[in-house]
């Protein structure tokens, strides 16, 4: 990889250009290179923090290319997922990115789950996904022979991929358009000057006529450093996997998923097949202590603080604190994480999975205690912030990147 690290103290520099992107995740990455792909010959800098690309979310996830059957008929995300899916395909076969249409299955494992599982079908089918099928346990069994349940929508078009390998493409794709992408370089301010703005690093500074931040896990704190009320905090919640021994692998052939419940953003523990053949089962979703706290004890003091001092978080705890603690239970004890995985795969033993790694998704929390859902950018004069971009982001990444260049006018 060529990027230009700059964490090394090199001496400090100022430079111009026409855009800034802060977050080198694969949002910041496909918005540069749409705006390259529009206006070429535009002074485009990508900044980040890390010492790669794609080190949090976009580095940390399941890798499924979702084809859009949870999301709310009309919202940014049922459109953006949809499209996005096409769109992802698209650029894989033309960047030559390995992907695998292994298909998945959603099961409800008895009648009390039927109205949610119809209800996502019939969200499907008005979010125009093709191909879903309704299918009892004899096509389930054809499907996936160690997966139990009452009936289960199938939805062929599902698909797998490595994302940290699409990053890289549009990485790729930004410096050939003449593009920069600048790692090992955290903005620590932005400054509004007329007609442009100031971005700050520890080790040099930078002036753009737009600035677009696109932090994850930091998405707040970039809005806030701006000077802007942000409209959200950012709650992390860690994932956790389990992955299946090589030897029972088998027992999973594509994707399985539960009926996710509907009050919460997350889609549920879930079986995936992977790119390089190995099978995780996961991710849970449990407060994490730090934003970027990928183990289980890793704890920022300040970080936690600003949770537990949010009013929004007890709003929700309130709400879900039954939830919550049940997830935490299911974190620390095996046998409780098993249990659930058994339901939909009553011959898994707990021999049979082995510690994996984890994600932790940047949840856009309201004051008002609401896990915010859909995806939400903040437009402003120079400047503009995405505060949400939660699963399904990287399925529908090409889309995100156009609805920001549609608002940004860079004449
Ligand atoms: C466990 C898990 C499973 C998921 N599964 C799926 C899935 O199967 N399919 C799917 O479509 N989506 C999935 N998602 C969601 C998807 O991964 C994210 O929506 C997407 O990666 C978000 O991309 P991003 O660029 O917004 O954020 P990120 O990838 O988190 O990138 C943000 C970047 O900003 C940088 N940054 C932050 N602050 C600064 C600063 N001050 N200066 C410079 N740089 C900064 C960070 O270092 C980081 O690199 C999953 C997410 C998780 C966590």
């Amino acid at each position: 990889m060529n990027e230009i690290n700059n964490s090394s103290g090199s001496k400090p520099f100022y430079r111009r250009y026409d855009l800034a992107i802060v977050g080198a995740g694969i949002v910041g990455l496909a918005t540069a290179r749409e705006f390259l792909l529009r206006q070429p010959g535009l002074r485009v800098v990508v900044l980040e923090k890390e010492s790669a690309i794609a080190s949090h979310q976009s580095g940390h996830n399941s890798g499924v290319i979702h084809t859009g059957i949870y999301y709310a008929p009309g919202s940014l995300k049922a459109k953006a997922c949809v499209t996005g899916h096409r769109e992802m395909l698209e650029f894989c076969h033309t960047h030559d990115i390995s992907f695998d249409l292994c298909g998945k299955v959603i099961v409800a494992l008895d009648e009390s789950e039927l109205p949610r599982l119809e209800e996502l079908f019939r969200r499907g089918t008005t979010n125009g996904v093709q191909g879903l099928e309704m299918i009892g346990p004899e096509r389930l069994y054809e499907l996936e022979p160690y997966a139990t349940g009452a009936k289960a929508i199938y939805s062929p078009n599902t698909g797998i991929i490595d994302y940290v390998k699409v990053a890289h493409a549009y990485a790729e794709e930004i410096r050939q358009r003449g593009g920069e992408i600048m790692t090992g370089c955290e903005v620590s301010l932005l400054t509004s000057k007329s007609g442009y703005t100031l971005l700050t690093t520890h080790q040099s500074e930078f002036e753009a006529r737009f600035v677009i931040t696109c932090g994850g896990l930091q998405s707040d704190k970039l809005s806030q450093m701006s000077g802007k009320k942000s409209e959200v905090q950012i709650v992390p919640f860690r994932g956790d996997y389990y992955m299946l021994r090589p030897e029972k692998r088998k027992m999973v052939r594509g994707l399985i998923y539960p009926v996710p419940d509907p009050r919460f953003p997350f889609l549920g523990v879930h079986f995936t097949r992977r790119m390089d053949g190995e099978i995780w089962a996961g991710p849970n979703a449990v407060l994490a202590f730090a934003r970027e706290g990928y183990g289980r004890w890793k704890i920022n003091p300040q970080e936690l603080g600003e949770v537990l001092t949010y009013g929004g978080f007890w709003k929700m705890a309130r709400k879900y604190w039954k939830m919550g603690l049940h997830e935490m239970y299911r974190d620390y004890i095996k046998a409780a994480y098993v249990k659930e995985l058994q339901r939909y795969m009553p011959e898994l033993a707990g021999s049979d999975l082995l510690p994996g790694p984890s994600g932790v998704r940047a949840q856009a929390l309201a004051a008002d205690g609401r896990l915010v859902d859909d995806f939400l950018i903040q437009h402003g004069e120079h400047i503009a912030h995405v505060q949400n971009a939660p699963s399904p982001a990287a399925t529908s990444s090409l889309v995100i990147a156009r609805m920001i260049a549609d608002e940004v006018n860079l004449k």
